[in-house]
């Protein structure tokens, strides 16, 4: 079937496994779309002529422009070219290549610069059910004599997944080599241009080219001898794999000769260290992931690019909008795929300006929560509405891409309303006020009944209690309960989504050193209206008494509630003459000895705080190790005036093991021995989000 002229031609690529067969990393074309949303077109296969047609879930597919598709098919395996799509910087730099534009390839197991010659069309000839692929035809840049010699052998054709650099122009009239080229040849290239004279000069022995200084330059600050504390760099281990790392120490090691680099590896190596190197130490960091090797041996992190003196290119993903549904809610990454899409660097949401509380309030919400999406839905704000914003730019492309460019908060910012909002640090309840009722317009998340009088509604419940009515490590639970308590709330229903703020006053004053963030939280006995258990013998509770609460004799803390019997027998102890227990609001026509049913929320993110800075965990499957780290502001290339911010989502499922112990367990841990995400989690806290799991 041959396409209409003019009929726009869509290309995607699989980022899902799909019920179909299709393999991950596979490229297709988007003949039509079914009204449930399926693609209907086929797959390229190697040379890139049709392999199998039929239909695709949109929802398993990520658009890509033909260029993209070309250049993407050239690579292979298939995984590689998601691995490419991932670092969003890096590949639409590699989209925009201009002819001598300096790139740097891995070719032979050596990082080589190389100067761009042309792009090459490989294949069959482009033809209804042919896609041409595309690659580079690339001269090497000799460093050493600051000399481009024209090699005699012939080099191969690079694929786009074989650079992993891309040095800024330093020209404003270049073009990029898509626009410029030819269509027809195999195997060929197609259209040559002179080099430029405004980047290099030609000597007058033949074939060779003298770079300037600027060219030069930039090429040693590619080299490893760029390499310093603080810079992420890859190493190929013993057994072939690359792993990437922060050097965080460089220096002759005892017994050494040369310099050597101690890496603080991003996952743990069994055969690591925790920053030792025979019996020294240089470094402190997490078991098993401080690598020791030489400085030699270290190449710059080729998944993340970043070149000195370059002007922040706007970190769009590539054409998101292409096969965008507007109205459309993107689900959650799904928990065995969180590792290929959400972990690493840049990745996430990329923090800019104060806008920390922000980053990690919408990634706590939204990542793995779709408790708030039927809001999406009852918005009426127009297209480009503020909701709209938050849905499309944000929440969508977080869940379809795993990263969200700083460009995107900002446009979602300026909208909420008050200028402050957009260049101040704000408190995140501050935030998540404005945008549940103002943006989304959405009823409170919360009813709640003070002392008998009707329900009130809040979004967030602050945790209020004295420091001496719970223990030195309370848990979420614990306070929670004492809080409601000790004002005589109660819950009017059960809330879809309970956001709980721990008690600390401003950024600085914490009133407990460390929370244990309850993973399940037991709402049953603050719930108004609702049949409790008998805190004695378990019947069906009448009375419930507040003086009772930090008894010494009954499990100071609990809350007390008993049926007639029992409340009768407790007050009869003349330490407890004084107390006046209250009557309970029990439901009408309950029979009798009916098991009470508990009500359980589910933890599902916490936002943390340390100096003013707010990072979030957030729980993204069943599974109980489940846990990531997020953190907008992990790390920053380039100065404060011309950079730009590096988000990082960590895996932690030490946070995970932890929080399966028992709350005594948790309560005497010392932290001082645990993991620094453990350690995060207890001491800064600030709020845990919960929802109903019924
Ligand atoms: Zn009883
Ligand atoms: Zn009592």
């Amino acid at each position: 079937m041959e396409l209409n002229e003019g009929k726009q031609e869509r290309y995607f690529i699989v980022v899902r496994r799909s019920k179909k067969g299709l393999s991950r990393g596979s490229i297709g074309r988007a003949d039509a779309e079914t009204a449930a949303g399926d693609l209907i077109g086929m797959v390229y296969g190697g040379g890139g002529s049709a392999k199998s047609s039929g239909t695709v879930k949109k929802q398993d597919t990520y658009p890509l422009t033909r260029h993209q598709a070309q250049l993407l098919l050239f690579v292979s395996p298939a995984s590689r070219r998601l691995e490419l799509m991932c670092n969003v910087q890096l590949f639409s730099a590699i989209c925009a290549l201009a002819q001598d534009d300096l790139v740097v390839v891995k070719h032979k197991k050596d990082f080589q610069p190389c100067l761009v010659k042309n792009l090459i069309q490989i294949g069959k000839k482009d033809k209804p059910g042919v896609l041409q692929m595309l690659g580079f035809e690339l001269d090497f840049v000799d460093t050493q004599h600051d000399i481009l010699s024209k090699t005699t052998v012939p080099l191969p054709f690079f694929s786009a997944a074989d650079i992993v650099q891309v040095a800024p122009s330093h020209l404003n009239t270049r073009q990029p080599l898509r626009d410029i080229i030819d269509l027809g040849l195999k195997r060929k290239a197609v259209s040559r241009i002179n080099s430029m004279p405004a980047l290099n000069s030609r000597n007058a022995k033949k074939g060779s080219i003298i770079l300037n200084t600027d060219v030069s330059s930039t090429i040693q600050s590619l080299s490893h001898s760029s390499l310093e504390v603080g810079s992420m760099a890859e190493v190929i281990s013993l057994n072939g794999l690359t792993v990437f790392g922060v050097i965080r120490w460089i220096g002759v090691p005892e017994g050494k000769k040369n310099c050597w680099a101690g890496l603080e590896l991003d996952n743990e190596v069994t055969t690591c260290s925790d920053g030792t190197f025979g019996t020294k130490r240089y470094f402190t960091c997490e078991g098993n992931k401080a690598l020791f090797v030489p400085l030699t041996n270290c190449k710059p992190d080729s998944r993340f690019l970043f070149l000195p003196n370059e002007i922040p290119k706007p970190l769009e993903p590539p054409s998101i909008t292409l096969l965008e549904d507007l109205n459309e809610d993107v689900h959650p990454v799904a928990e065995q795929d969180v590792w290929s899409h959400l972990i690493g660097r840049m990745r996430g949401i990329q923090g800019h300006f104060n806008s920390c509380y922000l980053d990690a309030t919408l990634f706590s919400l939204f990542t793995s929560s779709v408790a708030f999406n039927r809001m999406f839905s009852t918005s009426e704000d127009s297209e480009e509405g503020i909701s709209h914003i938050l849905r499309r730019d944000i929440v969508n492309r977080l869940r379809r891409t795993g990263f969200v460019p700083a460009e995107s908060v900002m446009k979602f910012r300026e909208q909420l309303g008050c200028k402050s909002f957009a260049t101040e640090e704000k408190d995140p309840e501050e935030f998540i006020t404005l945008l549940l009722k103002h943006v989304l317009h959405i009823e409170p998340l919360l009813k709640i009944r003070s002392c008998g009088d009707l329900a009130q509604g809040a979004y967030t419940h602050q945790i209020i209690v004295e420091k001496n009515q719970v223990g030195a490590v309370p848990s979420v639970q614990q306070l929670l309960e004492m809080s409601f308590v000790s004002s005589d709330l109660k819950f009017e229903e059960i809330p879809s989504c309970l956001i709980v703020q721990m008690p600390r006053f401003g950024k600085k004053f914490k009133m407990f050193p460390k929370i244990i963030p309850s993973t399940e939280l037991d709402i049953t006995d603050i719930l108004h209206c609702s049949p409790r258990e008998c805190f004695l013998c378990g019947h069906l509770a009448e009375y419930e008494c507040v003086q009772c609460l930090m008894d010494h004799k009954l499990q100071p803390g609990k809350l007390k509630q008993y049926c007639t019997t029992c409340n009768t027998q407790v007050h009869i102890h003349s330490s407890r003459k004084e107390h006046t227990p209250q009557k309970l609001t029990v439901p009408d026509h309950l029979p009798e000895d009916a098991p009470v049913q508990r009500h359980q929320m589910q933890l599902f993110a916490v936002l943390c705080i340390n100096t003013s800075h707010y990072v979030s965990f957030v729980k993204y499957g069943p599974n109980p190790r489940s846990w990531i780290f997020f953190d907008s502001m992990a790390d920053r290339c380039g100065d404060d005036n011309n950079g730009y911010n590096v988000p990082v989502i960590r895996s932690c499922p030490e946070v995970g093991d932890f929080l399966s112990q028992s709350e005594e367990e948790m309560s005497t841990a010392d932290v001082s021995q645990s993991s620094e995400m453990v350690r995060r989690l207890l001491c800064d806290s600030y709020m845990c989000l919960y929802q109903r799991t019924e």
